[in-house]
C-alpha cells in the first residue's frame, strides 16, 4: 500500500478562450494569462477527461486531479471514496465581458439528453466583480410559457421573459438544472457546478465568433426538452448566517450537489472536515492554512483542495479575509 500522506493541494488554472470573455482574470489569479485573446473561463478544479487540473505543489506536483483520485481514493475522498470515480464538482472563475448565450443544462430526467459518462448540471455563482451595466438572468418569469419563449427567440425579445438581476459583489445566485440562464456585460463570478459539460444554447444575441467568423450553433429543441417552466428556486439567494464568532460563517448554497459557505473575518478559524474532502477558495484578502506544521498561503483567487486525510486545519487570515468553503453533501 502506498504510504504517501496527502496534504493541501493547489492546482494550476486551465484557461479557456471564449468569444464573450475578457482579460479581468489577470488581476484575480496569480498564474499568468496566455496571449491577448479573450479568456472567459479559468477552470480552477477540474476532473474532466479533456481538461485535467494539474497539482502545482509538493510531492504530487504534476499529477492530475484524476490521477490523485485514482491512486489515493480513500485518502482524498474519505467517506465518499466508493461513491465517486471522478471528482464530482467543477470549479471555475468566469469573466463575462459580453453576454454569454442564453442556455440551460439538463437535470437527470430526461436522462437521454445527457451523454454517457456525464451528469446533470446544477450550478451556482458568487459575484466577484460587477459594473453598473452588468447583467445576470436566472430563470423564466412566471407567466412565460413554451410558446411565448419560442416566439421570443425569433423576434429577439427573450430578455423580456427572463428574471433579471443587477449583480453586486458578493451576490449569490443559484441555477438548478433546467433553469434558463446567462450573464455578462463585465461581470466576474466564481462558479461551482456538477462535473458536467452538457449545455444547450437557446439564443446567442447575434454573436459572431471572431475565430470561426460564424455564429455558434444553437440546440433549441434539446434546450426546450430540459427547461423547467413554472416555479423554481433559481435566482438570488439570501445567505443563512450560521455563526458570527470568531468569524462570520454564512451558508450560501445547500443542494444535493454541493454545499458552499462564505467565511469572513480577521480572526483564526478552522477549515476542512474529518473524513471528507473540502475546497477552500480565496475571495478577498489572504491568509494561510497550517497542516502538519507546514503553512500553505491562500491569496485572492487561490483554490486549495483539502483531502479527506488532511481533515480539519487552522486558517489564519492576514488582516481581513473572505474565503469560500465547499463540501460534497
Ligand atoms: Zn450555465
Amino acid at each position: 500500500m502506498d504510504k504517501t500522506k496527502l496534504y493541501p493541494l493547489r492546482f494550476e488554472p486551465i484557461y479557456q478562450y471564449r468569444l464573450w470573455g475578457g482579460r479581468r482574470l489577470v488581476s484575480l489569479l496569480s498564474a499568468p494569462l496566455p496571449g491577448d485573446e479573450p479568456i472567459g473561463e479559468a477552470w480552477v478544479l477540474s476532473d474532466r477527461t479533456d481538461h485535467q487540473s494539474p497539482v502545482a505543489n509538493g510531492l504530487l506536483r504534476g499529477l492530475t486531479l484524476g490521477q490523485v483520485l485514482e491512486q489515493f481514493p480513500e485518502q482524498l475522498m474519505g467517506k465518499w471514496s466508493s461513491r465517486f470515480r471522478r471528482f464530482p464538482l467543477l470549479l471555475k472563475f468566469l469573466d463575462a465581458h459580453e453576454m454569454l448565450s442564453v442556455q440551460v443544462h439538463p437535470s437527470d430526467d430526461p436522462s437521454e439528453l445527457i451523454s454517457k459518462g456525464d451528469t446533470a448540471k446544477t450550478e451556482a455563482w458568487v459575484v466577484i466583480e460587477a459594473e453598473k451595466g452588468s447583467q445576470i438572468y436566472a430563470g423564466l418569469k412566471s407567466d412565460t410559457t413554451a410558446d411565448i419563449l419560442r416566439k421570443s427567440l425569433h423576434d429577439g425579445t427573450i430578455a423580456d421573459h427572463l428574471v433579471s438581476i443587477s449583480p453586486k459583489t458578493g451576490d449569490a445566485v443559484f441555477i438548478p438544472a433546467g433553469t434558463v440562464h446567462t450573464l455578462g456585460n463585465d461581470v466576474v463570478v466564481f462558479e461551482v457546478q456538477q462535473n458536467s459539460d452538457v449545455t444547450f444554447r437557446l439564443y446567442d444575441w447575434g454573436h459572431i465568433d471572431s475565430v470561426t467568423k460564424e455564429p455558434r450553433p444553437l440546440q433549441v429543441d434539446q434546450a426546450f426538452a430540459c427547461i423547467e417552466f413554472g416555479a423554481s428556486d433559481s435566482g438570488l439567494v439570501a445567505p443563512c448566517v450560521e455563526t458570527t464568532t470568531p468569524v462570520e460563517r454564512e451558508r450560501l448554497f445547500d443542494c444535493a450537489a454541493f454545499l458552499v459557505w462564505r467565511v469572513h473575518g480577521r480572526d483564526r478559524f478552522t477549515v476542512g472536515e474529518a473524513a471528507e474532502p473540502r475546497v477552500l477558495v480565496g475571495i478577498e484578502g489572504s491568509g494561510q492554512i497550517t497542516h502538519d506544521g507546514t503553512p500553505y498561503a491562500v491569496g485572492k483567487g487561490d483554490v486549495w483542495l483539502l483531502p479527506a486525510e488532511v481533515g480539519v486545519c487552522a486558517f489564519e487570515p492576514s488582516g481581513e479575509a473572505t474565503m469560500l468553503e465547499i463540501a460534497i453533501p
